[in-house]
């Protein structure tokens, strides 16, 4: 398949795509027949998890969708927060439901997630969603997957016949995209930190997307010229300077040399991951 030539990838700005999809968002909700809600429940007092859960407040809010926290106290089992997500299940005006992790020591956190209800799991952490995607039914994506998907689909190349190589295989990013592109009709190689020569596999690649959580892993001549090359990790690094920041698995300045599309982090696959829990949000409560 062709691929564009250039001097310098274009960039793909998931804070414009995102904020695009959250005005789409905002008006869906406004004409919407009922109240759009997102319950969310949090356990214990961990710092990221409440930082997330605020964020999440008031992003939810600027769209019009109600969000509900349900806090549970330090120290509670399985038994607990299972009869909570259990409830939530039955009350009909909740119409997304959301975990915030980590969960206790002790409590196996997807046995819990397999409980949320799939027409409400927003994150589509039960099994029976990821299930959905690869049946291609209606279901529930997991959020960064779906944005991934959207940020190549944004460059306007063609999937179906595309060469895809999707690094990292966890169930809630790396096997999701993949099975998104498959149902694109694109040819997909899989691959996780036992594939031997991974460059071989991604320098014949249209599209690379990363999520492998090692900072540098994509170098410039693991990229085809002009391929698109999605960039999901996020890891904090120390710089040369001695200050810490956030930088992706791509080596930015050098793939920028050779690729044709490229999401730069932060500003990339994260802002859209927030517009998709949204979207999932407002898909849940209005299916
Ligand atoms: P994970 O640790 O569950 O899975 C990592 C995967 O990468 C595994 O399949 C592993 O085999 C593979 N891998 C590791 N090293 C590799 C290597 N050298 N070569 C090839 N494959 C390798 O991680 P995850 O939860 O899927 O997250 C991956 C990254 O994406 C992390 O940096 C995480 O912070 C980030 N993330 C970003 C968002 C977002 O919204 N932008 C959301 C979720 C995760």
């Amino acid at each position: 398949m062709e691929t564009r030539t250039v001097t310098q990838a274009q960039l793909i700005d998931g804070k414009a795509l995102g904020q695009a999809v959250r005005d789409s968002i905002a008006k869906r909700v406004a004409e919407a027949a009922r109240p759009v809600r997102l319950d969310a429940v949090l356990v214990g007092s961990d710092r990221s998890a409440e930082l997330y859960a605020r964020n999440q407040e008031s992003t939810c809010a600027d769209v019009g969708i109600k969000y509900v926290l349900h806090r549970i106290p330090d120290g509670a089992g399985y038994d607990e927060i299972a009869g909570r997500v259990l409830l939530l299940n039955t009350d009909e005006d909740v119409t997304g439901l959301m975990l915030h992790l980590p969960l206790p020591d002790g409590v196996d956190t997807e046995r819990i997630q397999s409980l949320i209800a799939p027409e409400k799991d927003i994150e589509g952490v039960n099994p029976a969603n990821i299930g959905n995607v690869v049946y291609g039914r209606r279901s529930l994506v997991p959020c960064t997957a779906l944005a991934a998907v959207e940020l190549i689909e944004s460059t306007g190349i063609q999937l179906k016949g595309a060469r895809c190589v999707v690094i990292g295989a966890s169930n809630i990013v790396g096997k999701p995209v993949a099975v998104l592109l498959m149902r694109a009709e694109s040819t997909v190689v899989s691959t996780n930190k036992f594939t031997p020569d991974l460059a071989a596999a991604t320098r014949e690649a249209d599209v690379i997307v990363s999520a492998a959580g090692v900072p540098g892993l994509v170098t410039p001549a693991m990229v085809k010229p002009g391929a698109v090359v999605v960039d999901v990790g996020i890891n904090r690094i120390v710089g040369d300077d001695g200050k810490r920041r956030t930088v992706g698995d791509v080596d930015f300045d050098g793939v920028r040399e050779v690729a044709g599309w490229l999401t730069p982090v932060p500003g990339g696959v994260g802002p859209m991951t927030v517009a998709m829990l949204l979207r999932n949000a407002v898909d849940a409560a209005l299916a």
